[in-house]
């Protein structure tokens, strides 16, 4: 995966983007925090992620876990502004990606049947992954 370079962007927001787009699943805020080499505070990390995703750099959802409590993860879109799914292993607490969202159909039918103009969808699974069912 690259990271992309882009204008307006100051240090510590391309730092956190590139943080998101190197790990390769989704991060929570400390998680970033933990990995970022910059030196910052929570607050600016928070700030950061919610420009990022304000710029659709980024997208995030709430995931609620048992051992974690509810957290909201943050993963770093592709350049066409796509974003994927993940599955949650309830058990070795990894994500799985599920690959690039495929609900366009689905909203697109409830678009076309309720009149409503969606900008955002949401969809994480959980369970038991296969590594942990053996
Ligand atoms: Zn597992
Ligand atoms: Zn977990
Ligand atoms: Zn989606």
């Amino acid at each position: 995966m690259t990271t992309r370079k882009t204008p307006n962007m100051t240090k510590i927001r391309q730092a956190t983007l590139d943080v998101i787009t190197v790990a390769g699943h989704p991060l929570s805020a400390n998680e970033v925090l933990a990995r970022i080499l910059l030196p910052c505070n929570p607050a600016t990390i928070y700030r950061s992620l919610h420009y990022l995703e304000g710029k659709g750099y980024a997208h995030s959802f709430v995931l609620h876990c048992a051992e974690h409590g509810t957290e909201r993860y943050y993963m770093a879109t592709t350049p066409e502004n796509h974003h994927h799914h993940w599955f949650h292993c309830e058990q070795c607490h990894r994500f799985i990606d599920l690959g690039d969202c495929s609900l366009a159909p689905l909203i697109q039918e409830y678009q076309e049947k309720l009149g409503i103009q969606v900008t955002r969808d949401t969809l994480y699974l959980t369970g038991i992954c296969a590594t942990c069912q053996n």
